[in-house]
């Protein structure tokens, strides 16, 4: 099992100093607005990820007036504790240690410790365009496939040298002779991307449709299909197979991508489509389904890497339950057991009494 013993926060947001302990289970998190509820789940994601979900600047992390912010935590994986500590500073790099030993890199870091979050803005998942369900599968798999992970930087790398190539061509056509070879390895890192993608979504599809359909009571049916490509005809299939494919939608577009000046063909367009009860969800869906359509992707995300690394991550649910009538708040208490969770509220005690976890109150950057 994978939980969180304990937290201590100094100077971090509204926390000066802090030091709670957790239970292996449902931990309930809860106050008034603005108290600090998001802020601890915000520590925890960062302690995992490497990174904030609500900024990309860490001085925002830092209490006002402060010049250093520290995050620790010492962490239960199996039958081994890890102590796991960020230390964040104004002046100098931030620092990321893993049992006392510095770790350069974001990834060397965050391979340890595995958390998945949701929170109001996961309902964009649903209702926006297809940048947040690309970095929806993008994030899941950078965490577990390191070779996606690489093939997604050389990807995002060659994309933005391409544009560049494309936008600059007018005034030195001599540079068209470049966009030869960068198809060709766009085309090589895409068809990973692709490959891992079609996978994911297999899988996702498949867990977040019974989820979904558990949680309506057998009413909805939630389908989930991966849209990339148009002439790749099994984006499932291994990489070099896909690559021909690539190519010849690339040549089917060059003119175009010229005249436009924009990159017109390969995965950075995908997308996920999602549909309830066969209507597309991005138009039909009504706000409850949305949240219900949501929650099910994100909890199938959780099976999902429990399914790959042998242990449930833990779960951040920051302020769901509120909003859900009683009975889909009853489904979703009774789905989260297995693992260790952290749910925010603004309710009282009720819901610990329900859960029979541990409670805490916040108030002010304070946990009692
Ligand atoms: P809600 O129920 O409204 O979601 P919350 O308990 O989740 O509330 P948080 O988002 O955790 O509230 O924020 C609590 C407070 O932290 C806010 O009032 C905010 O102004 C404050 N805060 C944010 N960043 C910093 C910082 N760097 N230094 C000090 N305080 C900060
Ligand atoms: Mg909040």
């Amino acid at each position: 099992m994978m939980y969180l013993k304990s937290l201590k926060l100094e100077h971090f947001r509204n926390y000066r100093e802090c030091g709670v302990s957790f239970c292996p289970g449902i931990n309930v998190v809860y106050g008034d607005n603005a108290q600090g509820k998001t802020n601890l789940l915000e520590a925890i994601f960062y302690l995992s990820n490497a990174k904030s979900f609500r900024t990309h600047s860490d001085r925002e992390l830092i209490q006002f007036g402060q010049e250093d912010a520290g995050i620790a935590t010492e962490l239960f994986l199996g039958d081994r504790e890890y102590n796991i500590s960020v230390r964040l500073s104004s002046a100098a790099r931030r620092r990321l240690c893993v049992n006392g030993i510095p770790r350069r890199t974001a990834a060397e870091f965050a391979g340890t410790f595995r958390t998945v979050l949701f929170s109001p803005e996961d309902l964009y998942l649903v209702k926006e365009g297809a940048a947040v369900r690309r970095k929806f599968m993008d994030f899941f798999l950078c965490q577990i496939r390191p070779r996606y992970a690489r093939a997604l930087a050389e990807y995002t790398r060659l994309y933005e040298h391409k544009i560049r190539i494309l936008k600059d061509c007018g005034e030195k056509p001599s540079l068209l002779s470049t966009l030869e070879d960068f198809n060709l390895r766009l085309a090589q890192a895409g068809a990973v991307l692709i490959h891992y993608r079609a996978l994911f979504s297999s899988l996702l599809s498949q867990t977040a449709a019974g989820i979904h359909s558990d949680f309506s009571g057998g009413t909805e049916v939630l389908s989930i299909r991966y849209k990339t490509v148009k002439t790749v005809p099994d984006p499932a299939a291994q990489p070099k197979e896909i690559l021909p494919f690539l190519l010849e939608h690339q040549k089917g577009l060059y003119r175009a991508e010229i005249e436009t000046r924009s990159c017109l063909s390969g995965p950075h367009k995908d997308d996920l489509e999602i549909d309830i009860n066969g209507k597309p969800a991005k138009s039909f869906a009504s706000q409850g389904q949305t949240r219900t359509a949501a929650l099910s992707m994100k909890l199938a995300e959780r099976e999902l890497h429990c399914g790959d690394g042998g242990e449930y991550p833990v779960l951040l649910l920051d302020d769901v339950l509120s909003e859900l009538d009683p009975r889909r708040q009853e489904f979703v208490l009774n789905r989260i057991t297995g693992g260790q969770v952290f749910v925010t509220c603004c309710e009282d005690e009720r819901l610990g009494r329900l859960l029979d976890g541990a409670v805490y109150h916040v108030e002010t950057g304070t946990v009692k």
